[in-house]
């Protein structure tokens, strides 16, 4: 599943290689899952649209749309429409050349002036498609932007597990299972630990463990953008070095105490007993 350094390395790789193009014309299958938008508004937006940019915001992959040429001559309003794209559990983006074979489970075909096509491909249909006209925000705060401040207010009073705070996409948007073991690790911080029971240097350890991590998950999949916009797109993210995700059993990297594995509110949660309070 991707997590936020992913979904921002993919979204960066859209950037680099969609921004300026126009969709010319959208096809959409018949499965309905995947549309969070009705058919014929998705295709309403999209058709004869820019392609102004590509972001991420929180777990989303954001499309802006500006008005092509041809659209502005003939006075469609399209201005700050956008295009959002989640990718759920095995979402993909790819873009294809037209001859290139139709993978199976392919649910929207953008046909773009350039000749390429994008193509959404997601055989467990968790991805969700969407078009918004008047901007879009996710709910929680931007884990890589929030001031230390904000960030400690989140968990102020919350007497869930640090990791279920963590994972709470109202409070900050994006941080999944890996990352939020990381993180807590690197901040000698146990997953258990109630989020209001924090110290304030605590707090500071695990905001800064948050956003290094992340940095350096979204350093180490920079390398693999163009698997993920390239037809094959199955990229991995494997560069970026787990401590205590999916390690269970195996030494501690610091004092090679065995790794615990845990489940809190149905998630596996990975720490260090030795390193961890
Ligand atoms: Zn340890």
């Amino acid at each position: 599943m991707p997590e936020l350094p992913e979904v921002e390395t993919i979204a960066r790789g859209l950037a680099r290689n969609l921004t300026g193009d126009v969709i010319e014309s959208v096809w959409l299958g018949n499965k309905p899952e995947p549309l969070k938008s009705r058919p014929g508004e998705i295709v309403r937006v999209l058709e004869q649209a820019r392609i102004a940019g590509v972001r991420r915001v929180g777990k989303h992959i954001v499309v802006d749309l500006g008005l092509s040429p041809v659209a502005s001559r003939q006075k469609k309003p399209k201005q700050q429409a956008q295009w959002i794209v989640h990718l759920g559990m095995t979402g993909r983006l790819l873009i294809a050349n037209p001859e290139h074979e139709l993978p199976k489970h392919t649910h929207a075909i953008l046909r773009l002036r350039s000749g390429r096509e994008l193509r959404f491909v997601d055989p467990r249909r968790f991805g969700r498609l969407a078009v918004v006209r008047h901007g879009f925000a996710a709910p929680g705060a931007e884990p890589l932007e929030v001031s230390f401040d904000s960030f400690a207010g989140l968990f102020h009073k919350r007497k869930t597990p640090i990791k279920s705070a963590l994972l709470n996409q109202g409070l900050l948007s994006g941080v999944g299972n890996i990352y939020a073991d990381e993180a807590l690790f690197r901040a000698g911080v146990r997953p258990r630990r109630r989020a209001a029971s924090l110290t304030q240097s605590e707090l500071k350890r695990l905001y800064d463990a948050l956003k290094k991590v992340l940095r350096e998950a979204i350093a180490a999949g920079g390398s693999s953008v163009s698997d993920y916009v390239d037809s094959n797109g199955d990229a991995g993210f494997f560069q970026f070095q787990h401590r205590v995700y999916g390690r269970e059993g195996e030494p501690c990297l610091v004092c090679t105490t065995p790794v615990k594995r845990i489940v809190i509110s149905g998630r596996s949660a990975h720490y260090c007993p030795n390193c961890q309070n």
